[in-house]
């Protein structure tokens, strides 16, 4: 097992609305010359998660960072009109992504400290929320 110490949240950067599943992401990443999809977890609209790349390999989801981290995807992230970047989590998606990240930051001895959205690393809007603002609400 690689070492683990890190969680990264992104957006799929899909319209609000448009549910997405891990294996149209594969897809589209296999569609670039990737091997598998680039995250370890996606979550769907209605709360489901589904598993990506194995956890046990490396992602591809931020660069630089991928050797140690967990990516994990919640579908949307960008407004209707395709591009602005919003935090379109539903209800559902932030109980589901609540859960994960409690059940990642168990399984792997993972600091809440160590859990970041994409933007803190990439000049990017990925997740399109603040992720330390939201540890800090969900006290993680
Ligand atoms: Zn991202």
């Amino acid at each position: 097992m690689r070492k683990i110490d890190s969680i990264i949240i992104h957006c799929s950067a899909t319209p609000e609305g448009r549910d997405v599943s891990a294996a149209t992401i594969r897809q589209w990443h296999k569609a670039k010359g990737w091997n598998d999809i680039g995250y370890h977890f996606i979550i769907r609209l209605d709360g489901t998660v589904e598993q990506g790349r194995p956890v046990e390999q490396p992602g591809a989801h931020c660069t630089g960072h991928n050797q140690k981290s967990i990516g994990v995807c919640y579908i949307g992230g960008v407004a209707a009109d395709g591009k602005t970047p919003k935090d379109t989590r539903t209800d559902a998606q932030k109980a589901s992504l609540l859960v994960l990240v409690k059940q990642l930051q168990a399984a792997h001895r993972i600091l809440s400290s160590h859990i970041y959205g994409h933007r803190e690393f990439a000049n990017k809007a990925c997740p399109s929320f603040d992720v330390q603002a939201w540890k800090q609400e969900v006290q993680l």
